[in-house]
Parts: structure tokens; sequence; C-alpha cells
């Protein structure tokens, strides 16, 4: 069997862990799985999971855990994560992080490492506050940093650019703190493990790409092994 890339992309809200997803799945032939666009859908469409589950993020909360891993465990079992996957959003606590090794040693598998995109909280607070997302795809902009060639229009599909709900200065700041507390323990988990892998996430976008892409190659190499 062909060597596996199962891996985890890290780092607090607004790191530019979307922006990177963006460039790897074009890169990569792996699929790239963000447990905070799943649930986007899910509200916009408004299933059951989407109606218990947007009180929690319009506040900035975690999700219960027992709605996000029945959605994950699903989506994992799917036939393109076969040969591997780019986890955005997931695990985001210790109980998350469990049942993910669980669940792939169940299938006789493993995490193969977790890249953290490292970003001070400073920064994030400048990335948060001045995003803006499309309606359609959810592509990122910044109205600084990747301001979109015409106001509020999505430069790859034309629908309208919006600020997210929890992009707000009292919820960013929430949102913070619940990744200081509940996330962050998992650096020191998975570094425990040798799996973690940093990445200087201050420099701009392409930088941080292409460190990535080192990165990875780097890891598919060790794997072929
Ligand atoms: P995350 O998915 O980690 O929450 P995003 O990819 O949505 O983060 O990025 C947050 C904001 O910061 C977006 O507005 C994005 O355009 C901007 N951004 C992303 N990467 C960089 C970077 N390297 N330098 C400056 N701004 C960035
Ligand atoms: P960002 O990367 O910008 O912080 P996400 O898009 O990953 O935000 O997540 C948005 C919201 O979705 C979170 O604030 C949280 O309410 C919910 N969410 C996403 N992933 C998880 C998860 N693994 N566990 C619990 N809640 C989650």
């Amino acid at each position: 069997m062909a060597a596996q890339l199962n891996l985890i992309l890290f780092g607090p809200p607004g790191a530019g862990k979307g922006t990177q997803a963006e460039r790897l799945c074009d890169d990569f032939q792996l699929p790239f799985i963000s447990t905070g666009d799943m649930l986007r859908g899910h509200v916009k469409d408004e299933t059951d999971l989407g109606q218990k589950a947007k009180e929690y993020m319009d506040a900035g909360d975690l999700v219960p855990d027992e709605l996000i891993l029945a959605m994950v465990r699903e989506r994992l079992l799917e036939d393109d994560a076969r040969d591997g996957f780019i986890l955005d959003g997931f695990p985001r606590n210790a109980d998350q992080a469990t049942a993910l090794d669980e669940q792939l040693s169940d299938l006789g598998r493993r995490v193969t490492a977790a890249l953290l995109i490292d970003v001070p909280d400073e920064e994030v607070i400048r990335r948060l506050s001045g995003r803006r997302v499309c309606t359609e795809a959810g592509h990122n902009y910044h109205i600084e940093f990747d301001p979109p060639k015409h106001d509020d229009v999505c430069d790859q599909d034309g629908s309208e650019l919006i600020q997210r709900d929890d992009d707000k200065p009292e919820v960013i700041e929430h949102r913070l703190g619940v990744y200081h507390e509940k996330t962050q323990p998992l650096v020191e988990y998975y570094d425990e493990q040798g799996l973690m892998r940093r990445i200087d996430g201050t420099r701009a976008a392409a930088d941080v790409h292409g460190h990535i892409r080192a990165v990875i190659a780097t890891l598919r190499l060790e794997e072929d092994v």
C-alpha cells in the first residue's frame, strides 16, 4: 500500500489555515477537511446538526464533541480520504485528539504529522477583524492584506463577500481564549509524539505556502522509506 499522509493543520483562528488549504489542495491529491466549513454548510442548509451547532458557533464556543465526532468519523470513511487527508479545525481539544487516534488506529492508520501555523494574538486579531469571506465557497480575503479586485465581490466566483458573524471583535477575543485553553495544549500532545512541525505564520501567505509544501514533501519522502 502506498504511504499515507494523514495531516492536521493546526493553529489559532485566523492563522491562515483556510488560505493555505486553498493552495495546498492544488499541490497534493489530498482532500481538505475543514470542520468549520462543514458546520457552516450544515447551518446554511438548516440541517438538524446545523440548528444545534449555530448558537455555539455564533458565540465562538466549541460545538459539543458528540456532534463533531460523528460528523468527522463519517467524513474520514469516505473514499477520497483513503490515502490521506488534511484536517483543519479538528481536533480542537484532548477528547477529539484521542477520538481521532482511536478511529485511525481501528483502521490501521495513524496521524502522520501536525503542522502548526504559528501566529501571535495581535496578528490574529488584525487578520480576523479584516477577514472577508465569499458566500458561495468560503474563499478568504483581507481588506488590507489580500483585498479583492472589486470591493465586496469574490475574484474567483463573483459572489458577495461578507464578514463572518464570529469575526466581530468581542467574539474574536472569546475564540482566542477558547483556543488557548482547549486547543493549544494539543501542541504538546503532538510534540511529545514527535509529530509536530512548526511553521512561521507571520510571513507572507506565499512564503508560508512554500514552507508547508516543503514540509509535506519531506514527510512524503520519509513515509515512503
Ligand atoms: P483560518 O482559516 O486559520 O481561520 P484564514 O485563512 O481565514 O485563517 O485567514 C484569516 C485572515 O488573514 C484572512 O482575511 C486572510 O486573507 C488573512 N491572511 C491569511 N494568511 C495571511 C498572511 N500570511 N499574511 C497576511 N494575511 C493573511
Ligand atoms: P477558525 O479557523 O476561523 O477559528 P473555524 O471555521 O475552524 O474557525 O470554526 C468556526 C466555529 O465552528 C468554531 O468557533 C466552533 O464553534 C465550530 N467548530 C469548528 N470545528 C470544531 C471542532 N472541531 N470542535 C468544536 N467546534 C468546532
